[in-house]
């Protein structure tokens, strides 16, 4: 989980979540610990845009390889699901100022 750049406080996943992708980096969110604003680094933005690309490709050429009925599929996506979303929170990096949009 990431770091306030702040006060080095290690933020809980909930927090995570809710900045990675309720906020987007764009609004920031308050550390609970010290109160100061934080924001998505935006090498981190980029990294979480490049792994969405790598996955979706990914996705578009795995899938004809798969099984194709429907209980298979599943029992692949659950987990591959979950491990995009775990591997979305760990690129997460904060930032003291919005570098969101330039
Ligand atoms: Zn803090």
């Amino acid at each position: 989980m990431p770091k306030c750049q702040n006060c080095g406080h290690r933020w809980s996943l909930k927090d995570t979540c809710k900045i990675a992708f309720k906020y987007r980096g764009t609004s920031g969110r308050t550390c609970s610990r010290c109160g100061d604003k934080q924001y998505i680094s935006k090498k981190s933005l980029n990294r979480i845009g490049i792994a969405a690309i790598v996955s979706l490709v990914l996705t578009v050429v795995v899938r004809p390889l798969l099984p194709q009925d429907f209980g298979t599929s599943l029992l692949l996506a659950v987990p591959l699901a979950v491990g995009l979303i775990v591997a979305n929170l760990s690129l997460v990096e904060l930032s003291n100022v919005q570098q969101g949009e330039t």
